[in-house]
């Protein structure tokens, strides 16, 4: 992931939707997080909840960004109630690197639901 930019600001599409100088649907924040509804969604719900934190992937995560990990973590749950997908299901996925076709390298939980997610993902 050297190539890819590590501080916040600069060229970091996520960094600008946190900044709001790009716009998107936000559906919660807080002094550590965003939440906000993915561009191109892939059910009916999918959010992606992403630290104000810069950090690039998880195999850039440092024991210092241990807050923000699990204050992310710890929101999820009220969110997919509030989105009302608590009962029936929900996935969670971090796509790291290329292989798992990342394509935003600022860190990102996608949440998604709504509907019967297949298994294994393709
Ligand atoms: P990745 O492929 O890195 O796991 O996920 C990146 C996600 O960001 C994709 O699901 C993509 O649809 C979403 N995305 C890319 N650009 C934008 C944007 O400008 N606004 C929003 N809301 N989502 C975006
Ligand atoms: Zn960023």
């Amino acid at each position: 992931m050297a190539e890819q930019p590590t501080g916040g600001g600069g060229d970091c599409l996520f960094c600008k939707i946190i900044e709001k100088k790009i716009p998107s649907k936000i559906v919660y924040e807080d002094e550590k997080m965003v939440a906000f509804e993915d561009i191109q969604p892939q059910a009916p719900v999918h959010l992606l909840l992403i630290p104000r934190k810069h950090i690039s992937g998880l195999l850039d995560l440092q024991p210092e960004e241990r807050e923000e990990i699990s204050h992310l973590f710890l929101t999820l749950p009220r969110l997919a109630r509030e989105k009302g997908i608590a009962e029936r299901g929900f996935r969670t996925v971090v796509n790291s690197g290329k292989d798992a076709g990342q394509s935003v390298f600022h860190l990102h939980v996608h949440l998604l639901g709504g509907r019967s997610l297949r298994w294994p993902p393709g």
